[in-house]
């Protein structure tokens, strides 16, 4: 009977050590390196480094992201196993994983990095295929492209007008961009996932979830009387929300499935 609470944790555990090395490394060194301190560049020890404890060299500590994703993958890894999906328990828990380097990478280096994207495509394609068919994973990996790419362009281009109109006005222009590449091709890697016709249905929450989060950072920030210059050029990092709107669609309730428009 415990065995079956054990287990969850466990692989939640295991998922969490799994996410918080890649998001130590991965952006550093774009490879399976040896994690270092950030503040002094030593090696950790795999003791030392597994159990999140300061840096021996010059005690920099690891702050709360470690801890916080090891407490959330346990609580994944529980409410996965409680809640079968099409794809079984395992499959699922490494698509999570992939779901949460993504957004700890991107909420920390505000980067979608190549390495993630290509395990992503992979995973996506074979992910997919299983799940839909071929011809509906290439259809959605190809149609999220597409739509974020449409989206990027537009953004770039309101970008721009704002850059001539804050030049006339004689204001320096920022880069601000709504959207970044990455994005675009997180969008494509979620396409394959998804397949055709979700992968609308996943950006479109996405979007929304962005926007709510956006409204709610400006009324905060109004609140709290930061609201000029600096807080309009907040980057809303997009990834984060199409990753939870993916997670939403696949893993929370089979009903939501129900209602997408075929
Ligand atoms: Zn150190």
């Amino acid at each position: 009977m415990i065995f079956v609470i054990v287990f969850p944790i466990l692989a939640g555990w295991l998922g969490g050590w799994l996410i918080n090395y890649l998001a130590d490394t991965l952006p550093l060194t774009h490879r399976l390196t040896r994690p270092t301190c950030k503040q002094c560049g030593r090696e950790y020890s795999a003791g030392v480094y597994l159990s999140f404890r300061p840096c021996r060299n010059c005690g920099h500590r690891r702050g709360l992201r470690p801890w916080f994703v090891q407490a959330a993958m346990m609580a994944i890894g529980l409410y996965t196993w409680f809640n079968p999906h099409r794809m079984g328990y395992a499959l699922g828990m490494v698509l999570i994983t992939y779901y949460a380097v993504v957004v700890v990478i991107d909420m920390e280096h505000r980067l979608i990095l190549h390495p993630t994207s290509i395990a992503g495509a992979l995973l996506g394609l074979g992910l997919g295929t299983w799940l839909h068919g071929l011809l509906p994973t290439l259809e959605g990996g190809l149609g999220g492209l597409v739509i974020m790419l449409v989206l990027y362009y537009f953004g770039m281009l309101f970008a721009k007008l704002r850059a001539k109109r804050m030049q006339e006005s004689g204001q320096e222009s920022d880069d601000e961009e709504a959207l970044g590449a990455g994005d675009v091709i997180l969008a494509g890697v979620l396409g394959l996932i998804l397949g055709w016709p979700v992968i609308w249905f996943g950006l479109l929450l996405g979007i929304l979830l962005g926007g709510i989060a956006g409204i709610l950072l400006i009324l905060y920030l109004m609140a709290a009387k930061k609201y000029g210059k600096e807080a309009l050029m907040v980057f809303m990092p997009y990834g984060p929300f199409f990753i939870a709107s993916a997670f939403f669609i696949m893993f929370v309730p089979n009903w939501i499935i129900a209602v997408i428009p075929k």
